[in-house]
């Protein structure tokens, strides 16, 4: 089996996370920038983090034999200091032009608070002023429909961004009809606990097809599964999808997408 974890926080995880995703046949590993299981004190751990996705990780990840890109971004779980985000935000582009880095993310709304919505209207503009590509984090529970629909709104509301280009992660069920209408890509995590476990995102591709959709397992600082998406794949095994449309989810999609930034490259063979 071949797949690609198009979301997977690597700066938490061991080294043994990494020989079992590349003995499970992984391709590569794309990081967004998020909470770091703590708030940062300033700018500075800011630009620490950066260059950490952007340097020591993907050095760490070639040790395995895994290419490794990234997405930047402040987290919105750190966006409610507006001035803060300012700093960051006018920090980002001086890691840009880094070979590893696809685009802005993972932004987006936690609380669907007032600055929240603010800071990823700064990260919109940002994407559109330098032509990148964007990752979204949707927030959780009974935050989520709210929370999309005004995330949705306010990418569609700026007309410098092409909608192919943005992928809105962690949708579940009553919010994956409205991403993929509005012609965006749509990212399902399979956490053990919350968010969409294998067995929902299988229904999820079984009733809405396989366009413009992936799956990721996050891997985080929480309770997660560095190998979800080879288990669901083994899952949809024994549904009785073929290898061929299994292939299209966890590997084509998300090469397909990511391919739309020219960085994006893997090893032949
Ligand atoms: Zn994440």
């Amino acid at each position: 089996m071949r797949y690609i974890e198009p979301h997977g926080h690597m700066v938490s995880r061991v080294t043994d996370d990494y020989i079992d995703m590349v003995t499970a046949g992984c391709a590569c590993v794309c990081e967004p920038a998020f909470w770091a299981g703590y708030d940062r004190s300033s700018v500075n751990g800011f630009y620490d983090y950066f260059c950490q996705l952007t340097d020591y990780e993907p050095k760490r990840a070639a040790k395995f034999g895994l290419p490794h890109f990234c997405w930047l971004c402040i987290n919105p779980k750190e966006s409610e200091d507006v001035k803060l985000a300012e700093e960051v935000v006018a920090l980002i582009p001086k890691f840009l032009d880094r070979p590893n880095v696809l685009g802005i993310g993972e932004i987006g709304l936690n609380k669907n608070s007032k600055n929240e919505l603010k800071v990823l209207e700064m990260h919109i503009d940002l994407a559109a002023r330098h032509n990148q590509m964007i990752l979204v984090h949707t927030p959780h529970l009974e935050d989520k429909l709210k929370g999309t629909r005004l995330i949705v709104d306010a990418i569609k509301s700026d007309k410098r961004i092409q909608l192919d280009r943005v992928i809105i992660d962690h949708v579940e069920e009553h919010t994956i009809k409205l991403v993929l209408d509005a012609g965006l890509w749509a990212g399902m995590t399979l956490y053990p606990e919350s968010k969409c476990s294998p067995a929902r995102a299988i229904d999820m591709l079984e009733n809405y097809g396989s366009e413009r959709l992936w799956m990721n397992s996050a891997c985080d600082w929480g309770v997660s599964i560095p190998l979800n998406v080879p288990y669901t794949a083994l899952e949809m095994k024994r549904r009785g999808w073929s290898a061929e449309d299994i292939d299209k989810v966890v590997y084509q999609n998300p090469l397909k997408f990511m391919s739309q930034c020219k960085k994006f490259k893997l090893p032949k063979g």
